[in-house]
This record gives structure tokens, sequence and C-alpha cells, in this order.
């Protein structure tokens, strides 16, 4: 069923191992082993960059279940060290697709603001780096929340809603 609005871009990892092989299809696996229709992402990038599909990136979503209805989502393979702990490992290929993909998105959503997956649910470390602090490193053209992009005004009233 194809969503209405898209107000957020959300980036996960997979919490796997960098030596485990993990892809759309697999996480497809995982996601109807939980009982859920098929895989919950939209976009897969694998540890060598590639990116695949999941969900068709209009449709709604399942990853974070309180935007689902106004979100599109992508995942990165990667995310857990292999003594099992949280760790930004992902490669060179993946960073590059990243910056593609999102490159991509904020044109086709233009009013999306990109977050990880922990700062919309904070249990989560999901995708155990910090996205706000990578945006503003890697200036994705055309994104509107960036800070160098975004008028004094909207940072205001984002300040004032404590959304910064
Ligand atoms: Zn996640």
């Amino acid at each position: 069923m194809p969503r209405s609005k898209t107000n957020w871009i959300v980036i996960h990892c997979s919490l796997s191992k960098p030596s485990m092989k993990v892809d759309a299809k697999v996480i497809d696996r995982w996601h109807r082993e939980r009982g859920w229709l098929k895989i919950g992402y939209a976009r897969v990038i694998k540890r060598d960059g590639v990116i695949e599909q999941g969900r068709l990136d209009d449709e709604y979503q399942a990853h974070a279940v309180e935007i689902n209805d106004e979100s599109t989502s992508v995942c990165l393979v990667g995310g857990l060290s292999e003594d099992n702990k949280n760790e930004d490992n992902f490669t060179g290929e993946q960073w590059e697709s990243l910056h593609k993909l999102l490159s991509e998105w904020v044109v086709k959503y233009p009013d999306a603001r990109i977050v990880g997956h922990y700062e919309i649910n904070p249990d989560k470390t999901c995708p155990n780096f910090d996205v706000q602090k990578y945006l503003q490193s890697e200036d994705i053209p055309n994104y509107k929340w960036s800070f160098g992009t975004v008028s004094e005004t909207e940072i205001e009233e984002h300040k004032k809603a404590d959304e910064l």
C-alpha cells in the first residue's frame, strides 16, 4: 500500500558482524520469521556497497512503529563487532552508496528529515553511528534540514520546539 506522506528518512543497521553475509533476502527471511509480511526496509546497503530494494520506497514501511506510515528507510549491513559489540564498522563502499541514495531521496522527498533509528526510538542505538554528525560532515546536496541550508527562522522555530 502506498504512503501519502514522507516526513522521515530513517537509517538503520542490520546489527550483524562484518563476517556475516547479509543481504535483502536474508533480512526478508528474518522479518518474515517475526511474522511480518516481508522485509521492513525499503533499501539495504550490502557490505560491498550494492544497494538492494526491499519494500518499495513509497510503500508503508515496517521499521519504526511510531512512523511507519510517514517514512522510508535504509538499512546498512553491519553495525556489530566480531565480539558482539555495537560498532560503527561500515565500509567505504557503503558510505559512498548511502551518500548517493540520500542525495536522491532528499530530492524525491524534499520535506523529509534524515534521522537514525535511535532518534525515533531512544531505546535503540541503531544504526550505531551519530547520524546528525554524519549529515553535518557529509553535505548532502539539496538537503534543507542540514544546518548550512536551513534559514535562521527555521532554526529558531526548531529550537523552540526543542528539535535541535
Ligand atoms: Zn533500526
